[in-house]
């Protein structure tokens, strides 16, 4: 994971995945304020990227696109409607980061645990219930972090917010990322000094709303 790439369009980094000793997966992510994607300038930067680090790319294999929402604010709850939406579409992802692995693993452990010769039964349903709680409470904390991200800083100063993340223990990271953070973690992640670039104009305009 590099952030040490010009930050256009506001927070950005470079994620290298070898997939294989001849194969590799460059993603370029963006915490961009629109939801525009140029696929032409992406793809160059990519292999720009990749050129720039060594990999010399003989061929693209595979490529894949998407604008990932990061709300401000929690949506249905997820896990009460019936039949139960999984995946992103039912609000399964992390807010922050739109990642969805997690959550999608967390929601299949307890469906494959349920009874089901009694889909509705009492147990079932306050299995799917504690989830949802659960999940929800995380997802809050995570849509206070959009707003303050996306609302406090000017895009080119984003990343004075994830410099300033990235410096905390890696636990704390881990549970971050999996959406599991201690009541500790979340003071962590917001106390203490701000990061540098916080807008008190822009703040205001959007009214200190945590
Ligand atoms: C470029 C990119 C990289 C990502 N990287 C990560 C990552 O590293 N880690 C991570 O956790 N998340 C990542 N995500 C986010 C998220 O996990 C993925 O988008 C994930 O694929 C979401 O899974 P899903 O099942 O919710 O939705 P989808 O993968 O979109 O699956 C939904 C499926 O339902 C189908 N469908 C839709 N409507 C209907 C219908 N009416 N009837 C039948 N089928 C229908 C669609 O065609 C699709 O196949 C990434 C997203 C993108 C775009």
């Amino acid at each position: 994971m590099d952030a040490d790439v010009p930050q256009l369009d506001g927070y950005r980094f470079v994620y290298v995945l070898p997939l294989s000793p001849s194969r590799v997966l460059v993603e370029d992510t963006y915490f961009s304020d629109s939801s525009k994607l140029d696929g032409e300038a992406l793809r160059r930067r990519g292999l720009a990227y990749a050129a720039a680090h060594g990999l010399h790319p003989a061929r693209v294999i595979r490529e894949e696109r998407g604008v990932l929402p990061l709300p401000s604010r929690l949506a249905a709850a997820p896990g009460d409607e019936r039949p139960i939406v999984a995946g992103y579409q039912g609000g399964w992802f992390h807010p922050t980061t739109g990642y969805s692995l997690p959550a999608a693993v967390r929601l299949a452990e307890v469906i494959a645990r349920l009874d089901v010769a009694q889909p509705e039964s009492d147990a079932n349903r306050a299995a799917l219930r504690a989830l949802a709680r659960a999940h929800r409470a995380q997802a809050r904390f995570f849509t206070r972090l959009n707003r303050m991200l996306f609302g406090w800083f000017a895009p080119d100063d984003r990343w004075q917010v994830l410099a300033r993340f990235y410096a905390l223990p890696d636990d704390v990271i881990g549970r971050f990322y999996a959406m599991t953070t201690t009541r500790a973690d979340r003071a962590r992640i917001v106390c203490g000094r701000p990061p540098r670039g916080l807008s008190l104009r822009r703040a205001m305009a959007h009214g200190w709303s945590t």
